[in-house]
């Protein structure tokens, strides 16, 4: 693609108007890095529309000049998909003005909010009016609605609610040709043809601008208790996963694991952070039980969990909640974690998922693979044992150049997915694929279904204007 010319930005920046259009470098610097800083990009402009026939009139222009497009909500992907090529020849187009809500119905259970909404902000939405609105992932304050389904985002409560995709019933889009899709459906059952909403979630911008959407709400829990495990290893864990789905059932909403390495970091290096258990644990659990109907029988049901646990020899020791603030200072350590391996250096990332049965094998068999490549490696896993979802990430030894070991990432996903793949799993559970996991792929994609993929691609996006580069 070539670099658009300055009339060519200035038609652009027509339609915003120039306080929204930005060229000043200094400016832009936010929009072209993203969290983890393993891609760097180039834009000439930064477009910062504030109603969908701005976005529609964008992306018009852009298809009628061959200009190719980067839709970007709050820059918190993980897989450089909302980052642009390095050549300059893309433009960003940052959904964050468009963040009103439109519409709550309370009755239908539903609220329809615009694409830039931060995630935070759509939880708030639902709160106010005594509901839940359930996806919660680490990145909450920054990311946005339009980002959580392009990314079809997962999070800690996929367990008990399902991911984004299932938390959406309609979905207002514009299409790469600049025309507007109206899908803004809150019903729950409609069976007119292809879905096309699930097209778009999960299509990392590809394929059109998500501009709303319709969300489900759910009933507000009226108690929550988090209980803090200590386990021996990742058999134990799957052993009290089992134990607390068969007392809490539907309550538990959910249940995460961490590596003894990974509690380490976050109790050293999270201000204010602290291990809730007196001693040492291998691994740690933590599981979050909703009740619906009161805050004691939440709790009742987590002290059914442990005596049932203890009597079995599953859990070492445990502690739960006794307020909401230490439920809060609980999930602290979770959230935390992505944050905190940068103190310890490079870390090689993994996001797979596999049939929960497996966990402890993929565990126990990817540890030691990875060590295998890179002797001293400090595996850090964490993740959502619940639903099978692990971030089996890889620290560098502590005398390793960080350069030098961050070289050795392609060696590491070889070793680590080759054991995903054969223990029936995935290579990209809840991250995406983007710019990171673009030539995996077909690795792991049938010739079928690659070509089904393309052909979606140039049917909606003919001339391959809309996020260039990433996915296919
Ligand atoms: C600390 C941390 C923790 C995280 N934890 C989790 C987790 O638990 N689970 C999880 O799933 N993810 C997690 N993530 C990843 C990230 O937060 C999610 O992928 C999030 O959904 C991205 O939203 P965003 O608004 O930041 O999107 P961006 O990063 O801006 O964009 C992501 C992709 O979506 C596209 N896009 C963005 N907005 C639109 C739109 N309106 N229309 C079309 N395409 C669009 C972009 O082009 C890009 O391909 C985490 C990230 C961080 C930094």
């Amino acid at each position: 693609m070539t670099v658009p010319g300055t009339s060519l930005l200035n038609q652009f920046a027509a339609i915003v108007g120039e306080a929204y259009a930005l060229r000043d470098p200094s400016s832009i610097v936010p929009y072209l890095t993203e969290p983890r800083e393993k891609f760097v990009g180039r834009t000439p402009m930064v477009l910062r529309p504030g109603s969908v026939a701005e976005v529609s009139a964008i992306m018009r222009l852009a298809h009628d000049t061959g200009t190719a497009i980067v839709p970007q909500g709050g820059n918190t992907g993980l897989v450089g998909g909302q980052i642009p090529s390095a050549d300059a020849s893309q433009i960003i187009v940052s959904l964050t003005r468009l963040n009103r809500v439109r519409a709550v119905d309370v009755d239908s259970n539903t609220m329809t909010v615009e694409a830039g909404l931060t995630l935070a902000m759509a939880q708030t939405t639902a709160d106010d009016v005594d509901r839940l609105f359930p996806l919660s992932l680490a990145s909450e304050g920054s990311c946005q609605i339009g980002g959580n389904l392009s990314t079809n985002a997962g999070g800690t409560s996929v367990l008990a609610y399902g991911n984004a995709r299932e938390l959406t019933l309609g979905l207002e889009v514009v299409l790469p040709s600049g025309e507007i899709w109206d899908g803004l459906r809150k019903l729950r059952k409609d069976n007119t043809g292809y879905d096309l909403k699930d097209v778009f979630i999960g299509a990392e911008g590809t394929l059109g601008i998500i501009t709303a959407a319709v969300l489900k709400l759910f009933p507000k829990p009226r108690g929550i208790s988090v209980a803090f495990v200590g386990v021996a290893d990742p058999p134990a864990a799957l052993a009290l996963l089992n134990v607390a789905r068969g007392k809490a059932g539907t309550a538990l909403t959910a249940a995460e694991i961490m590596s003894r390495l990974a509690l380490e970091t976050v109790v050293a290096h999270l201000p204010g952070a602290r291990d809730p258990l007196a001693e040492p644990h291998g691994w740690y659990m933590m599981l979050e039980i909703s009740s619906p109907n009161s805050q004691a029988d939440a709790e009742q049901i987590v002290e059914a969990i442990f005596e049932t646990a203890m009597e079995r020899g599953i859990v070492e020791d445990g502690v739960r909640s006794e307020s909401l603030e230490q439920a809060a200072a609980f999930w602290r350590l979770r959230h935390g974690l992505s944050d905190v391996q940068k103190f310890l250096g490079g870390s090689i990332k993994h996001d797979v998922a596999v049939p929960v049965s497996a966990i402890p094998e993929l565990l126990s068999r990817a540890e030691t693979a990875m060590q295998a490549v890179i002797p001293n490696s400090r595996p850090f896993p964490f993740g959502h044992l619940g639903d099978g979802n692990i971030h089996l990430n890889l620290t560098q030894p502590a005398d390793m150049d960080k350069k030098a070991f961050l070289a050795r990432w392609d060696e590491v996903n070889q070793a680590v997915h080759a054991i995903v793949t054969e223990l029936g799993g995935t290579v990209s559970a809840e991250h995406g694929i983007g710019t990171l996991k673009r030539d995996l792929l077909p690795t792991v994609k049938s010739p079928v279904e690659m070509g089904v993929m393309r052909a979606l691609k140039a049917a909606l996006d003919p001339t391959g204007i809309m996020n260039p580069g990433k996915v296919l």
